[in-house]
Formats: C-alpha cells, structure tokens, sequence
C-alpha cells in the first residue's frame, strides 16, 4: 500500500475506518472508551512513512516511525538530543517499540510529551490529503483535546525539524505522579545563541495546561535580544517564569489543583532555561 491508496480507502469507508499505527492509544480507546470502526487502515508497511532522513536544511522525521527508533537513531543529530531525551521519559520500552510519533501528535492528548519539545523546535507537520501534500507549523496542528487540523481523509506523513541557525541549547521538563504516568505540567524550552551569547530565537512550550500546547510568547519576547548572562539575575528569570505561569490555563483534577500546575509552569521552565542556556555555554 503507498499513502495515495491509504488515503482513498479511508475516504471511501469515512468514520467507519480509522488509520492504525502502532495502536497504543487506539487499543485503550476501543477498550475503555468504547470506540468503534469497521474498517483499520494499517499504516506499517507503507516505506514513504517510516525513518529518519538528513534533507540538509531540515532532518525529515516519518509518521510512521517508532518511538524506539526515533530514539535510538537521533542520536546521530546532537543538536536534536532533546527529542531523546523526551522519548525516553514517555511510556515504557516495550510500549515505545510500537507506539509511533505520528500516532503520538494524531492522538492530540494535551499531556502528550512529545508535543512541546517538538513545537520548541519548530517542527513543521507534513499533511498528506486527496490533493497531495501540505505543510503547517506544529503548533498550529492542534485545534483541542484529541483534535487535529487533519481534514477528511488526510493523514500525518512526516514532520520535519529546521537545523538551528546559531548554537542552540533545548529541554523538556515534566513532572508525573509515578515514571510511567501522563504529565501533570510539562514545559519544552529551545533557546539559541551567537557565539557572543546573545540571545536570538526563544521558544517556550507549555504541555497539559490548557486543551492545546501553550506557546509563552511573552516570555520569549522578555528573552530575545538579551546576553546568556541575563539569565544569572534571579530576579529577571523570576519575571520570565511568571509570564510562563501567566499564561497556563490548568484545571484542577484527580492527579493536582489548578494552583500546584500553573506554580509549576514557572518553575519547570526556570529549570529548561536554565538547561538550555548551559547547553549553549558547554558547547562555546
Ligand atoms: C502504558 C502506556 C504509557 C504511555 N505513556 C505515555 C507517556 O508517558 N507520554 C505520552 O506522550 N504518551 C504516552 N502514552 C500514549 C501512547 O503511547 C502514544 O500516544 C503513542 O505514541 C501513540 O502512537 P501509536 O502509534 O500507538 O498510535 P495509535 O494508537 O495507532 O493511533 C493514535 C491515533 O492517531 C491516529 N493516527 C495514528 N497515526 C496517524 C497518521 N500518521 N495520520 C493520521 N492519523 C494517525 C489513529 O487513527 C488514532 O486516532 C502511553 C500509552 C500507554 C499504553
């Protein structure tokens, strides 16, 4: 099967079809939530799909490919440890071995670890459709809690990450009740530097405060333009972390009040800039 067929087939058997990847959320789904289909598209042989690939100005990333793989081969990308290091924290090795990116982002689940760490990066979602293909920037790929910009019958083909222009230094913070839980609150942070230390892109990404991933644009903004050594003065990293606090929208459940999650935005991002700026002066 090639995307083209998968495709049509699920345009022609509509909300009776779904397309399976590795399963893991689906599973859950028709077992706990009652989810019913007809028809599955299994999208595991489709090679257009799968693995990772240098395209120079961008390493290209398939939907299809498994958290395992992705893990184990962006070793080969230093400047993309972050991604890694974030799979690593996420479900278990057995569970990584079928649980796919794609499937991951498609999921749309606002404690989704992957989903900060690769907005940081500015990763682009490559969309495939009826029409042929379209790209969009991750964050806008999110509309609300298990809900995407696909339409129709489309599918999510790849997702490409743009190599840094300066030196970057990237982390993702979270914390969770138990090593193999949801995040409670996470926050994925990229920040990148001229050699001088001057600070010229900043993203901040806050995850499971808010039915989207929540871009801090205030934040970045208090960032962009200022020394690495900034980032030493207590009093103006307090600043930034409030903004991040700011502009969380938590709500309070089983697992932490509203009150514990947007305290924590602040602090798991003080802690990711902090990261992220040693990065930048360990590798000067
Ligand atoms: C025990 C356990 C622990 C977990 N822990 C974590 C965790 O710590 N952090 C975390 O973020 N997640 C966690 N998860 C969630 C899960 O592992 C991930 O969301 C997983 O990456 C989903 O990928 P999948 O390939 O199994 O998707 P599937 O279950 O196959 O699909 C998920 C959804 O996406 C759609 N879909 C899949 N691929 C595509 C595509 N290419 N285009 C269009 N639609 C598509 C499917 O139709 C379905 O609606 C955990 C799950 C389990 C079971």
């Amino acid at each position: 099967m090639n995307v083209a067929e998968a495709v049509a087939l699920k345009a022609e058997h509509g909300s009776k079809a779904v397309y399976w990847a590795g399963g893991t959320d689906l599973y859950l789904l028709m077992e706990r939530r009652g989810l019913k289909f007809n028809h599955c598209i299994d999208l595991s042989r489709i090679d257009r799909l799968k693995g990772l690939s240098d395209e120079g100005a961008f390493l290209r990333i398939g939907a299809m490919t498994s958290l395992h793989r992705v893990e184990r081969e962006i070793s080969s990308h230093p400047s993309m440890a972050i991604i890694g290091e974030t799979i690593r924290l996420m479900c278990t090795p057995q569970t990584r071995t079928l649980a796919t990116i794609g499937g991951n982002l498609c999921h749309a689940a606002p404690s989704a670890d992957l989903t900060p760490t690769l907005i940081a990066l500015d990763a682009q979602a490559v969309i495939a459709g009826h029409h042929g293909e379209r790209t969009l920037p991750l964050a806008d790929f999110f509309l609300h809690v298990n809900k995407t910009a696909l339409e129709g019958a489309e599918l999510l083909a790849e997702i490409r990450l743009p190599k840094a222009t300066n030196r970057r230094g990237a982390a993702y913070r979270r914390v969770a009740r138990t090593v193999v839980d949801i995040a409670l609150v996470s926050s994925g942070v990229s920040l990148q530097a001229t050699p001088d230390g001057a600070i010229t892109d900043a993203r901040i990404v806050l995850g499971a405060v808010a039915p989207t991933p929540v871009r801090v644009t205030t934040a970045e903004r208090m960032l962009v333009g200022k020394n690495l050594s900034k980032l030493s003065d207590g009093k103006f990293l307090a600043e930034v972390s409030q903004a991040a606090a700011d502009a969380s929208a938590p709500i309070t459940d089983i697992r932490g009040s509203e009150w514990y999650r947007r305290r924590m935005c602040g602090v798991l991002t003080q802690r990711a800039i902090a990261s992220s700026a040693a990065q930048i002066r360990e590798a000067a």
